[in-house]
């Protein structure tokens, strides 16, 4: 019988009346049934979130004690890494590869960041001596800011919540995570060893449901003091709206639309494979990925040609499978909207010189898959060049100087991520301080490190995840001042009490 999980709310398993199906996005079979979140486990969950906040035994252990905690579940899930990879690939089709190195691998060396940071973070210091009007010290304190409500998307469903749970529970804060309807296994999985490490009931709770229903409630929660979304634009700017209601902490990381840049002196071999990494990572289901592809004209044939060549190598097919490259897609209806928009592109006037359709056939009888997609003659006026696709398809575009590659990367309100391809690192580095985008590879893609910050300009996120810094966004900052004179001269209270009181107190 499929097996049925429950959310994980207040240190226990909770139910519900109804239950979704899971489906793995290569066989079409369902692995799992999942309870269905409600406004009402929303509203239990953030309960117990605060009551936890209340009780204060998280929030008052020593950093290092938090950090001991998490520090067993780093360990918990390393000994459990195959199971979580085996989790991740029935639930989002990733392939093992990725989802041994990448998803799990890396989420839980992010994990491992996360719980450094904290041992050595400045929860609390002092800032300089004030002499004037009185001698006093300035002592700055870090404190959690409360409940944190975190939604995540399918893509990343591990890494991304780790970028958000990881920092947030580090800090001190309580959280509730919201899983994407698709892919909740892993996380309620995480939930359960996050328990058996140690955290306390009530301090981390992972409920499931539907976004517009349970994401949209915690957004809105007013109990809820921060939210740190990953989704699309467009349910970002809902999330943000519905934050204002008690001016939540919000980050947000959203779509992108990777402008790639190869300039005329790169080395071709590495950047044809560069390219096609940057565009086929996760089936080209992620945010970062590089998609529109600026090839400038003395190498564009050559190059294209090259790119088509090696792209046909890529092996698409069973994610189980350790020789597969590309998995397929997370759902039928992605299928469609990767199709519509190849589709669409056609219309638009661009030429396909790869791939474009629904791969059929033996191996691919079940499963949401389409073939690895290129086009070239692509203009930035185009919709295929300007949507986020979220699916193989890469968009070549042509470009001549410098100035009209750095301006057709910038014509786009996305700014998540961008690269450029040049032997001549000075020239790579002075057209990556041109571009509108939190992250710019020079020579490479995808590399977002923990140890630097993550997110986007205009409207690809605010704030940063990742980097020293990310315990910043889940703590608020209170500066403490102590008079350290001890008499009544000096004090400024003379701008409201311009005679000191007599002796006697009259
Ligand atoms: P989505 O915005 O539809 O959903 C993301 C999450 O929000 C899910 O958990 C969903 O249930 C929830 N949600 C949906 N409606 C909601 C609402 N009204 N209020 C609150 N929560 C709601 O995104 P998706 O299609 O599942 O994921 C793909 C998108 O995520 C792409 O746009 C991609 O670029 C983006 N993404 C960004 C990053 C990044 O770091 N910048 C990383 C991964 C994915």
């Amino acid at each position: 019988m499929t097996q049925r999980w429950e959310m994980f709310i207040d240190g226990g398993h909770v139910g519900s009346s109804e239950y979704d199906d899971i489906i793995d996005p290569a066989t079409e079979e369902v692995v799992a049934q999942v309870a269905r979140g409600d406004l009402a486990s929303a509203d239990i969950a953030v309960r117990a979130a605060r009551a936890a906040h209340e009780r204060g035994e998280w929030r008052s252990l020593p950093p290092g004690e938090r950090a001991d905690v998490l520090q067993r579940l780093v360990d918990l899930m390393g000994e459990d890494m195959d199971r979580l990879a085996d989790l991740h690939v029935a639930e989002n089709g990733s392939t093992i590869r990725t989802a041994i190195g990448f998803h799990v691998g890396y989420a839980i060396s992010n994990l491992q960041y996360f719980v450094d940071l904290a041992r050595r973070y400045p929860f609390e210091e002092g800032g300089p001596t004030l002499f004037y009007p009185t001698a006093a010290m300035g002592r700055v304190r870090r404190e959690p800011i409360g409940v944190c409500a975190a939604i995540v998307p399918w893509n990343f469903p591990l890494l991304l919540a780790i970028w958000k749970i990881g920092p947030a529970l580090a800090a001190g804060n309580t959280v509730v995570l919201k899983t994407d309807e698709k892919t909740p296994l892993t996380m309620l999985a995480v939930a359960e060893l996050a328990h058996r490490a140690g955290v306390p009931a009530g301090v981390f709770n992972v409920i499931t449901g539907p976004g517009e229903v349970v994401g949209a409630r915690l957004a809105a929660h007013p109990d809820v003091r921060k939210v740190a979304f990953t989704g699309s634009t467009e349910v970002g700017k809902q999330v943000m709206a519905l934050a204002a209601g008690n001016i939540k902490r919000v980050t947000l990381e959203l779509g992108g639309k990777g402008p790639n840049i190869v300039l005329p002196d790169a080395d071709l071999e590495v950047a044809i494979d560069g390219s096609i990494f940057a565009f086929l990572l996760q089936t080209g289901q992620a945010c970062e990925s590089g998609t529109r592809l600026l090839v400038h004209s003395s190498i564009h044939d050559d190059f294209v040609a090259g790119l088509v060549k090696r792209a046909q190598d890529v092996i698409v097919g069973d994610p189980k499978d350790h020789d597969t490259d590309v998995g397929p897609l997370i759902s039928a209806e992605q299928r469609q909207r990767v199709l519509d928009y190849i589709e669409l592109g056609v219309k638009e006037g661009a030429t396909l010189v790869l791939g474009g359709e629904q791969l059929r056939g033996a191996g691919y009888e079940t499963g949401f898959w389409v073939e690895p997609t290129v086009f070239t003659d692509v203009t930035n006026d185009m919709r295929i060049a300007r949507e986020e696709i979220f699916g193989p398809v890469l968009c070549v575009l042509r470009y001549d100087t410098i100035d009209e590659a750095v301006r057709i990367a910038n014509d786009t309100e996305y700014g998540l991520s961008a690269g450029v391809w040049s032997r001549d690192i000075a020239t790579a580095m002075e057209v990556a301080e041109r571009l509108e985008s939190g992250t710019v590879w020079i020579n490479d893609w995808h590399m977002v490190s923990c140890e630097y910050p993550f997110g986007g300009y205009k409207q690809s996120g605010l704030g940063r995840e990742l980097g020293p810094g990310s315990l910043d966004e889940y703590t608020e900052q209170k500066f403490i001042h102590v008079d350290l004179a001890g008499e009544r001269e000096n004090h400024i209270f003379d701008v409201v009490l311009s005679t000191p009181p007599a002796e006697d107190g009259r």
